[in-house]
This record gives structure tokens, C-alpha cells and sequence, in this order.
């Protein structure tokens, strides 16, 4: 049974030696806190949990262990056959636990879910992301006490506490202006000591690096059925799933098996801007699967103000990204009601080259790999952003089965007769109406006019178009120093203030 939220959807702890005080949990997350203690025998692990109701399962202890876990997995059954008949086993959090008691830090590696997990056992403290880093997971380790959480404004230090100097970890990067906090990385368990705060880096995941050949048959009945998988492990069960509903393919795709997965009618979502949007190409999906259907518009100058939201809730500095996740923002704080479980089609076109737009294999492959090696750390699948307004997200594609199945196809798979994704279009063509399965890509960021409507800001404060990037990047790395480094509520906190300092640092400069 799925739940309409996991467990918990963040978490601050601290796990320490000695004595002392866990700091004061701050999130962008919406939901109610809940502190827990565990006292270990060499060490204490305090935690404050974000949730919507049911804390306890995300925290699982026994013997000298103690886990906490915000997000889900999604092959909970394959797994429970790993543990001996009869376990005690009601939660994930719980089945990660016993997971851990077996195979130590080498369970993360069996996972596959949206997570960010730490344990507490002996000396020792695990930190873990998922395959992808889909729950951005952040630390300051230091002797005698080491700090995570899910979200980097969790462990500024506030003037009434401050923490010891930070150490170095290997191979995690650096948090930008934020002293000693670093990001673990997708795939990865930090192995931390916390008599001394060093670590060990270990990867559980890294995207596939070769290529399968496999007939056009095979190619597509595989990504059907893994897809279809993916989609009842985040539906199963549970209340009516929300679609957030471009008319593309990707989201489409994912509404199609949702739809087959939902005991009466889907829910979908549209936005649009009064600049650009897809209303009528979603609407021909909705009618065609039946679904509740809604659209909400959001005037353009409305939207680019939203930008501090999108720095706050996703800890990005890419501007790039940014855009992308500016109107996915705006569409979820504009969904106000209930706690939803929302299921989107994002991330397909990264295994899939889909922003690719020519026929040669090569640069689609070269784009591919590039895309996986350096998708980490750019939070773009981040559960926060959807969290700001209590809601729950969850990306298909990148499932660990679909995402590796995707990678690895060979190039002439994924553009095939003049059309990119073409595995994924055929694959969902008896689901579909036709002009769904053939219409062309259009980025979110494109969809919406975002991109065009932030370069416009910019050349109307005076940056010359030649600048007009890197004016984006510098604007996004001034929110980000509001927002998440001072604290501040992003409410306050103008897209039109930071875009006129910009526009005048690089006059100066000129
Ligand atoms: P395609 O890549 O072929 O355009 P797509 O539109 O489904 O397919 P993206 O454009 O990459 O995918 O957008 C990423 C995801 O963001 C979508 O799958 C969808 O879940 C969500 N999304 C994008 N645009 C909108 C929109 N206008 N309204 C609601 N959700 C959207
Ligand atoms: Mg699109």
C-alpha cells in the first residue's frame, strides 16, 4: 500500500559523541516537525523529521542501529525476499534497517527508491543517497559530531549555534558559501567516524557506460514493461495520483500507465503563462485517457517572481536548471488542497538525448554520456520543490530499472527514422492518440515561454544580449545567497532587485 506522502520528506540530524544540542531544524519543506533521540551506546542521534503525519516510520532502530529515512522505495517486495521469513518488517525505513544488518553499507547498493538516508551504528555514521541523488543530501562532518540534512538551509549555522569546523570530504563537493557543508553524491554512502568526522566514500550506482543491442521488438516491449512497473510502484494502492500533464511524450507516456493503474478517473495538471503554453496538445491526452483535467495560468511577471521559490526549494545554482524548475514551481504553489502524490514526466530526455535535434548516432551518444556524468548535484529531481506547497513528486524515468534500461539502449534505438525517442513513442503508441505519440519536444522552459520571458528582464534592465547567460547565472547565484546562505523567507526577496544589481555589476565591468 502507497501512501499519498512517504514517511517523511526531509530530515536535519545529528549524530555526536558527547553531549549538546541538535541546531534548529529550518526547511523549505512544508509539514509538521518531529524530534527524535536515539541514544546509541557510543553515540546519540537526534533527528527532526519533516512529515505529514506518521514520523515514527521513518525511524527504524534496533540493537545499535538507528536509521532514518525520508522517501520511498520502490522495489520493497524483490527486496523483503532478501530477509528471512517472518522478519519483522512493516516500514521502509525498517526494511532498509535489517537490510543494513545483512549486508552492512552494501544495502544501499540493492536499493531502488527516492531516498536520503543515515544511519547511527557503533562509531559509525552512513549517509545515503539514491542511484540518481534524487533527495539532495547534504553534511558538515566534524570531530565528535557529524550534521546532515536533506536541505542545505538545515545547516547554516545560526549566530546561536556554532558548529566546529567542518572537514573535508573526499570526492563530495562543496556547498557555495557555506563553510564545511558538503553534497553527497547520487549513488554514494559516506562511511563517516564520528570521533573524528573523516569519511569513506563508496558509490552504489553509476550510470551504465555500455550499450545493449536489442531488436526493435525487444527494445520497445522492455521499455513498456519497466515503465509500467515503474509507475504502479509509485501509484499502487494509494489515493488518485496527480499527473502534471504537458501533452509531450514523456508525461503522456506516464499518464497513459497511470491511468491504466487507477481505479477511476487520473487527475492531470496543466500550467500555461499568458506569454506560451501546451493547453490544447494536454487537453487531447486528457480526453483521451478520460482524466480530471485542470489548467492554471500564471501571468509572466507573477512567474519570474517566483524565481527566489525555485532557488529556495531546489538549492540549484544552474541557471539552466533553474528555468526548467521555475514553472514546475509556480504550478505547485499554485496547487493548494490536500497533500498529492504527483507523478511527472520528467527526466526522460537525459537517457534519451531528446533535446537532441539532428540524426547522427554519434553526438547523441556523446550527448548521453555527457548528460549522465555531470546530471549530479544540480538537484533537478529534487522532492522540495513540490514539498513548498506539502506535495510529494516522483520521476518515472528515473527509476533505477527504467533510467539503466534508457542509458543503455544503443543510439539507433533512441533517434530511429527521423524521430527522437523514437523507443519510448513506440512503446506507447497503443496508449496514445497519435499526434501525442508524434509530436515534437518542447522543453518545459520553452512550453512555457520562461526562457525568453527572463532574457527579456534582462535586456530590459540593460544587459546586452551577448551577456544575457551569464547575466542569468550571476542573478541565480544572488538569489541563492538570499535565500539559502542568509536565511532569508524568499517572499521578501525580489527577482527584479537582483536582476537591477546584476544588470548594474555589469556595467561597471564593462
Ligand atoms: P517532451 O520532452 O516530449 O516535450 P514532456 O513535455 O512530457 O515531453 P518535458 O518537456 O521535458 O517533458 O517536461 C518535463 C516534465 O515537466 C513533463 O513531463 C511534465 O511532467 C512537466 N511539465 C512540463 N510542462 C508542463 C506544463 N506546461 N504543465 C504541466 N506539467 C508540465
Ligand atoms: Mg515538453
Amino acid at each position: 500500500m502507497t501512501p499519498t506522502l512517504p514517511a517523511a520528506t526531509g530530515f536535519l540530524v545529528s549524530a555526536r559523541q558527547g553531549v549538546g544540542r541538535a541546531p534548529g531544524p529550518v526547511f523549505a519543506t512544508l509539514g509538521a516537525h518531529e524530534s527524535t533521540a536515539e541514544a546509541l551506546r557510543t553515540q546519540t542521534l537526534d533527528a527532526v523529521l519533516v512529515h505529514s503525519g506518521s514520523a515514527e516510520d521513518a525511524v527504524a532502530r534496533f540493537g545499535d542501529t538507528a536509521l532514518v529515512l525520508a522517501g520511498e522505495l520502490y522495489n520493497r517486495e524483490e527486496l523483503l525476499t532478501l530477509l528471512p521469513s517472518g522478519s519483522d518488517v512493516r516500514t521502509d525505513a525498517q526494511l532498509v534497517r535489517a537490510l543494513l544488518g545483512v549486508y552492512d553499507l552494501h544495502a544501499f547498493r540493492l536499493l531502488n527508491g527516492r531516498f536520503a538516508a543515515a544511519a547511527a551504528l557503533g562509531n559509525r555514521v552512513l549517509l545515503a543517497t539514491d542511484h540518481a541523488g534524487s533527495v539532495p543530501l547534504y553534511t558538515l562532518p566534524a570531530p565528535g559530531r557529524v550534521l546532515a540534512a536533506t536541505e542545505i538551509k538545515a545547516l547554516v549555522p545560526s549566530t546561536a549555534d556554532t558548529p566546529p569546523a567542518g572537514r573535508p570530504v573526499a570526492d563530495a563537493p562543496r556547498v557555495r558559501r557555506v563553510p564545511g557543508v558538503h553534497q553527497v553524491p547520487a549513488g554514494t554512502v559516506l562511511d563517516l567516524d564520528v570521533r573524528t568526522g573523516t569519511a569513506v566514500t563508496s558509490r552504489t550506482w553509476a550510470p551504465p557506460l555500455s550499450r545493449r543491442v536489442m531488436s526493435e521488438a525487444e527494445a520497445t516491449a522492455a521499455v513498456r514493461t519497466t515503465l509500467e512497473r515503474a509507475v504502479r510502484a509509485r501509484t499502487a494502492g494509494g489515493t488518485t495520483p496527480l499527473v502534471v500533464l504537458s501533452g509531450g511524450i514523456d508525461s503522456s507516456g506516464v499518464a497513459a500507465l497511470a491511468a491504466a493503474h487507477t481505479r477511476g478517473p487520473l487527475d492531470t495538471l496543466s500550467m500555461g503563462t499568458d506569454t506560451a503554453d501546451e493547453f490544447a496538445e494536454a487537453r487531447v491526452v486528457a480526453g483521451h485517457l478520460g482524466s480530471a483535467h485542470r489548467e492554471i495560468t500564471v501571468p509572466t511577471a507573477d512567474l519570474l517572481g517566483q524565481l527566489p521559490y525555485a532557488v529556495w526549494a531546489s538549492e540549484s545554482v544552474d541557471p539552466d536548471i533553474i528555468e526548467y524548475l521555475l514553472p514546475l514551481t509556480a504550478l505547485y504553489r499554485a496547487l493548494d488542497g490536500p497533500p498529492r502524490r504527483i507523478l511527472t514526466g520528467y527526466g526522460a530526455d537525459i537517457p534519451l538525448a531528446g533535446m537532441h535535434r539532428e540524426d547522427r548516432l554519434p553526438q547523441l551518444d556523446t550527448a548521453v554520456a555527457y548528460d549522465m556524468a555531470t546530471f549530479d548535484g544540480l538537484n533537478e529531481m529534487t522532492p522540495v520543490l513540490s514539498g513548498i506547497q506539502g506535495h510529494w513528486s516522483t520521476h518515472p524515468y528515473w527509476d533505477r530499472d527504467v533510467l539503466d534500461l534508457l542509458v543503455s539502449l544503443e543510439a539507433g534505438l533512441k533517434r530511429r527514422y527521423g524521430r527522437d525517442k523514437w523507443v519510448l513513442r513506440e512503446a506507447m503508441s497503443a496508449l496514445l492518440p497519435q499526434e501525442t505519440v508524434n509530436r515534437p519536444k518542447l522543453g518545459v522552459h520553452e512550453g512555457s515561454g520562461t526562457t525568453s520571458s527572463f532574457s527579456l528582464l534582462l535586456m530590459d534592465a540593460g544587459v546586452p544580449d551577448a551577456d544575457v547567460h551569464r547575466a542569468k547565472s550571476l542573478v541565480v547565484r544572488e538569489i541563492f545567497d538570499r535565500v539559502v546562505v542568509e536565511g532569508l523567507d524568499p517572499a521578501v526577496v525580489s527577482t527584479t532587485d537582483a536582476v537591477d544589481q546584476v544588470a548594474a555589476r555589469l556595467k561597471e565591468t564593462e
